[in-house]
């Protein structure tokens, strides 16, 4: 068993009965073809032409949904956890107008005083402390050590927050806005802008302090989660508020659904375009799926390294999807589809056959089954182009009760477009 403590405090049994989107290959296949998906893109690829997308950088979490995401780029990673400076990339990108961090939180913890709990990621950093050495080797805990700066959601959020704006010569702004999974709410916390070598700050001065050590939630939360004065920010950031809580509010959130994490699949991919967007009927709703960002170069190359990075964060489904497996209604006990979308489709299938063997790594070190071995699991791959599947297919994994990788079939493929 994994000696890292799985929150199962809000189990949800109901949960099992919802109606989920099916995740066959006809079924991604139809949604990406829809009328609704073209046009989502073509509304997307209207602000792109403007130069007014926003660059969010989310949680992978199922329960964190993007409202605005036809306005985005949408870079989802445990905890929100990117490397500011590498994410200086896609934010320093000329379609790319401003930045929002957005960490999420459980709406109902955030009380006066009180630090704001509700993702996984940031309980992994607190939990750390408790655990043994040999544990310390998770490659996932490692990953939270090195992109979770701090086990407070906020102020994580306020110290990527600084450093990504640094990192724009020309002084895009970037928001801090997080993200109240259980109502979808958002409130502006911190803002900056630089200003060649100053930067323009307009967060709370409480919220200061824990950036030089000084933590205590019982002065920073005073007065529960602050929101910055709207009038302050610039008419493109109140737009694209306006905008979010215009459509929330034609879009309210389930928030029975929402207090336990438990979607059908999780998806790794390339493409920051938000799948809600090219497989509407699939992924639109909140809880749908759980998804991680793999990051691409300049030159459209995933390096090694963040391909482990990818893997160590897929290791936080697999292990409680695993670990939850015949208990309804926890985290992600429903989750039976691993999908895999990147920009070439031989990259997807190779990297695919590097998520099964870490799964099989993950079982060997917890002294559990591999997730492919268990019933019903289903791998999708595919090569996608601008939020366009361009080629999709079906791998059959056989794993041995003993754990090792009997077979990694491709059984279907069919090619979508031809460009
Ligand atoms: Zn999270």
């Amino acid at each position: 068993m994994p000696r890292l403590e799985l929150d199962n405090s809000l189990k949800n049994p109901d949960l099992d009965e919802y109606e989920r989107p099916s995740h066959t290959i006809e079924a991604y296949l139809e949604d990406n073809l829809s009328e609704e998906a073209s046009l989502n893109l073509a509304v997307h690829q209207d602000f792109q032409s403007a130069n007014s997308l926003a660059y969010i950088s989310a949680c992978g979490d199922a329960r964190q949904q993007e409202p605005m995401a036809i306005r985005a780029y949408v870079d989802r990673r445990i905890g929100a956890g990117i490397n500011p400076e590498k994410s200086g990339l896609p934010f320093n990108h000329p379609r790319v107008r401003f930045a929002v961090i957005r960490p999420h939180y459980a709406g109902s913890t955030a009380v006066p005083g009180k630090t704001p709990q509700g993702c996984g990621g940031h309980l992994a950093v607190k939990e750390r402390r408790h655990i043994d050495r040999q544990y310390e080797a998770d490659p996932l805990l490692i990953y939270a050590a090195d992109r979770i700066a701090h086990e407070d959601p906020l102020i994580h959020g306020l110290k990527l927050a600084r450093r990504l704006a640094r990192t724009s010569s020309e002084g895009k702004p970037v928001i801090l806005a997080p993200y109240d999974h259980e109502t979808g709410g958002i409130k502006v916390v911190a803002y900056y802008q630089r200003r060649g070598e100053t930067m323009l700050d307009l967060t709370p001065w409480d919220f200061h302090l824990p950036l030089d050590g000084q933590y205590d939630p019982t002065k920073v939360y005073a007065n529960g989660i602050p929101d910055l004065d709207r009038n302050a920010l610039p008419s493109f950031i109140t737009d694209y508020l306006g905008d979010y809580e215009h459509t929330l509010a034609q879009n309210p959130i389930d928030q029975f659904q929402q207090r336990t994490q438990d979607p059908g699949a999780f998806m790794i991919t390339t493409e920051l375009r938000d799948s809600a967007l090219w497989l509407p009927r699939t992924y639109e709703k909140p809880n749908s799926g759980f998804r991680l960002t793999l990051y691409q170069d300049q030159d459209r190359r995933v390096s090694p390294d963040d391909q482990n990075i990818a893997l160590a964060q897929a290791r936080y489904v697999l292990r409680h999807s695993v670990a939850n497996a015949n208990i309804p209604g926890t985290s992600f006990h429903s989750t039976r589809t691993a999908v895999i979308f990147t920009d070439n489709y031989s990259f997807s299938r190779n990297f695919a056959g590097r998520l099964v063997q870490s799964a099989q790594e993950l079982a060997g070190e917890d002294k559990m089954p591999s997730w492919f071995s268990l019933p019903d699991r289903r791998l999708i791959i595919g090569e996608i182009n601008n939020g366009q599947i361009q080629r999709i297919g079906k791998i059959d994994v056989g794993v041995d009760p003993d754990g090792f990788v009997r077979k990694f079939d491709e059984i279907e493929t069919n090619i979508h477009r031809n460009n």
